[in-house]
């Protein structure tokens, strides 16, 4: 069987393919050999039970397609992963000898749920992947990850799978790398995969966002793939055939976080002291931004006039769109950046108005 395990740990880059859901066996058969045939694939998945929003939607298959997993391992030689929600999923997915278990984001929401299906995993020796929250909160997402590590499991990795978000955006689920860069930095060591297909919600956005993880050094990816991707019984936006996927992972570019060579080294240090030297200099008018900020504060104090002037932070945003523009900044990062500045201004202003 491909190794998924090197000694004790997960083997990097990780490259899971497979579809939404098992539907038939048939199916199952097919998209694992097909995939197996590219040789890119390290694991098959296929989700079983499935968590949907409504009701009457296809809510998986349940325990009869896993001996179909089993026998797709049998023939391709892949290890099988599939997602796991309660206790029983568990413990039936253990009777079928699945390989490696994942968390789904509708579940690390749920603290009771994820001890559940922890209390089922204690003393099992089985890797186990860990979706982040549907909802943005790093918290949950390691709070998952300490309650598998309690119970004794020893190979967890996480699943970046985005982010749900109110209307309609570019993607399903929103990105936000800021929030799987943090928990890189939690924890540095443990295993850390994108799931560009939940993430993107259509194939076209697929490649663009798997590049993008590999860019800030992912260590694998988990993929959709179906071999009728437009009649699958969910998730059919998202998936692509075995072939589609096996170009997509042929245009990978995956580059290494260290490098030897000595003068990109130079070249590298010496940027960097000078984005250190910027962000000092940033952090100085900042500080004294803040200062200005305080006077004025003083100033409408003594005159009885309220912290906000409306008109006055128009004219300081439109003043900076134009500039920014000019200077190749987005309208989004301008926002941002003067919201941030805003608040901190109005709060050093709040300061000095209710003092005695
Ligand atoms: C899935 O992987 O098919 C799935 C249900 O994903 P998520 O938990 O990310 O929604
Ligand atoms: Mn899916």
């Amino acid at each position: 069987m491909k190794e998924v395990m090197q000694e004790k740990w997960i083997k990097r880059p990780l490259i899971i393919g497979g579809p939404c859901s098992a539907e038939t066996e048939e199916q199952v058969l097919e998209t694992a050999t097909r995939l197996a045939k590219t040789g890119k694939i390290d694991v098959l998945r296929a989700g079983i039970w499935k968590p949907r929003t409504k009701p009457g939607m296809f809510e998986g298959i349940g325990v009869k397609g896993l001996p179909w997993l089993l026998q797709a391992k049998k023939i391709t030689g892949l290890p099988v992963t599939v997602e796991v929600a309660t206790a029983k999923h568990v413990e039936d997915a253990l009777q079928f000898d699945i390989d490696m278990l994942w968390i789904g984001a509708r579940t690390t929401v749920n603290p009771f749920s994820v001890q559940a299906v922890c209390d089922a995993l204690r003393g099992v020796d089985i890797p186990v992947l860990i979706k982040n929250p549907i909802n943005p909160d790093l918290e949950l997402w390691s709070g998952g990850i300490e309650r598998l590590q309690k119970v004794g499991v020893k190979q967890v990795g996480m699943i970046h799978r985005g982010f749900s978000n109110y209307g309609n955006t570019e993607y399903r689920n929103a990105p936000m790398w800021h929030l799987p860069i943090e928990m890189k930095r939690r924890f540095p060591e443990m295993l850390l995969i994108c799931d560009p297909s939940h993430i993107c919600g259509n194939r076209t956005l697929l490649q663009s966002i798997a590049q993008k993880s590999i860019d800030l050094d992912f260590d694998g990816l988990m993929i959709e793939s179906h071999i009728d991707p437009d009649n699958a019984w969910s998730d059919a936006k998202q998936q692509v055939t075995p072939e589609r996927l096996s170009e997509l992972l042929d245009h990978l570019v995956w580059r290494s976080e260290n490098t030897d060579v000595q003068e990109f080294i130079t070249a590298l240090s010496t940027l960097r002291e000078q984005i250190n030297h910027i962000d000092d200099e940033l952090l100085t008018l900042i500080g004294q931004r803040m200062k200005l900020a305080d006077k004025i504060g003083q100033y409408k104090k003594d005159n009885n006039i309220t912290i906000l002037q409306t008109n006055r932070w128009n004219d300081i945003l439109a003043r900076a769109y134009t500039k920014g523009e000019r200077l190749g900044l987005s309208k989004e990062f301008i926002t941002k950046y003067f919201d941030a500045v805003h608040l901190e201004s109005i709060n050093h202003q709040n300061k000095i108005m209710n003092e005695e």
